[in-house]
């Protein structure tokens, strides 16, 4: 066992010597952003690898998200969900809409689609649901109520890349889906995200949003902002790409390995896969029950003192936080089921170079408490 901090992520980064000559290459065309050869093959590339035909890359999913509500043109008020990573909510509340949130199923962590009709209003136009961990939301109920009632549906599945669901990629589903290729998301641009397109209508005006709303050298159509991804990024995710099938493959191992060792611990609980689709293993999180004999904190604090830094992803819950939680959806008790998760959940550590050993003592730890 290492004496130095196991991190809950780790970046997968080639070689140096494998990156050097998409540099040179840079330096040699003088090509630095908007819509370069890396980036033009980037997307090419991140169509066939995720099985989709339109893709925009922007420089961080942040912006993607706020960039979709914006060619969306959503007004009013968005359900979502208050069990996700900020950004989410940050992204409606940047459009100044109003995020409502609806309480999570706690099987998937994902939004209830039975509890989504009772928060729809007629000043709802949109649904911003999130593919918590790389688990699929339940999109067939989802694009049901969107289809009554007249809604758009933007995924934030930024932590669902590469994920299928019943054989086809889980981004078709939805009017668009956000990716995050941030340095601690499975694949990542160092900084990065993506905006995935139903049709190449789409994808235009996505990619005029994201570079000011520029058509051409005389016309801007709209306030659009800078979210354009550089070459470098692009040439990064370029070289990632070609390991990232491996990447996946070994924090499957870590996942495997986990679920097995920690199936039978009295108080911890671990979710079920989805069976009609592929995990990107992106997250661990376990479930800290009332049974077993430390706290969710007392481990977190535990494994801290032990050089493990686990996460509690995701706690506090948004509709906690000062900004939201005057909202009348943020009310504790009408998310029940959100608030017991942020309370009970933690993220081990879970990477391609998550060595066994180091794994043990995680397990270990978690098992003499
Ligand atoms: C990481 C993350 C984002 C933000 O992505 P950035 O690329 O860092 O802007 C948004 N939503 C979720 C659910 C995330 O996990």
């Amino acid at each position: 066992m290492s004496n130095k901090n196991i991190p809950v992520t780790q970046p997968f980064l080639p070689e140096l010597s494998e990156f050097i000559p998409y540099l040179e290459k840079i330096w040699n065309n003088r090509w630095l952003t908007n819509n370069g050869p890396f980036h033009q093959q980037l997307e090419a590339e991140l169509c066939k690898y995720l099985g989709v035909e339109h893709v925009s890359l922007f420089n961080n999913a942040t912006i993607a998200l706020i960039t979709a509500l914006q060619a969306m043109r959503i007004s009013g008020e968005v359900i979502t969900t208050p069990y996700s990573f900020v950004a989410t909510s940050h992204s409606i509340m940047w459009n100044g809409l109003e995020p409502v949130f609806v309480d999570v199923d706690p099987a998937t962590f994902n939004i209830d689609p039975a509890k989504i009709e009772a928060a729809i209003t007629p000043r709802t136009t949109a649904i911003m649901p999130v593919h918590c961990y790389s688990n699929p939301c339940d999109v067939e109920a989802i694009q049901e109520i969107a289809d009554n009632y007249g809604l758009k549906v933007i995924y934030d599945a930024a932590h669902a890349f590469g994920v299928n669901y019943k054989g086809e990629s889980l981004l078709k589903w939805g009017d668009l889906s956000i990716l995050s290729f941030h340095a601690t998301k499975v694949f990542n641009t160092f900084e990065g995200g993506a905006v995935i397109s139903p049709d190449a209508k789409t994808k235009q005006r996505i990619d005029h949003l994201k570079n000011f709303g520029i058509e051409d050298e005389l016309t801007v159509t709209a306030p659009g902002i800078n979210g354009k991804m550089s070459e470098i990024n692009a040439a990064f995710g370029l070289v990632q790409l070609k390991h990232i099938q491996q990447a996946m493959e070994q924090r499957q191992a870590v996942d495997n390995r986990y679920r097995s060792m920690l199936a039978d611990i009295k108080g911890i609980s671990l979710y079920q896969h989805n069976q009609y689709a592929n995990c990107n293993y992106s997250y661990f999180p376990i479930l800290v029950e009332p049974d077993y004999p430390l706290t969710r904190d007392e481990l977190y604090e535990k494994l801290k003192e032990n050089n493990i830094l686990s996460r509690r992803y995701f706690y506090p819950l948004i509709s906690n936080m000062p900004m939201y939680r005057g909202l009348s959806s943020s009310s504790i008790t009408q998310l029940p089921c959100a608030n017991a998760l942020a309370d009970k959940v933690l993220c081990l550590p879970i990477f391609h170079e998550l060595i066994s050993e180091d794994q043990n003592y995680i397990i270990r730890l978690i098992k003499e408490s």
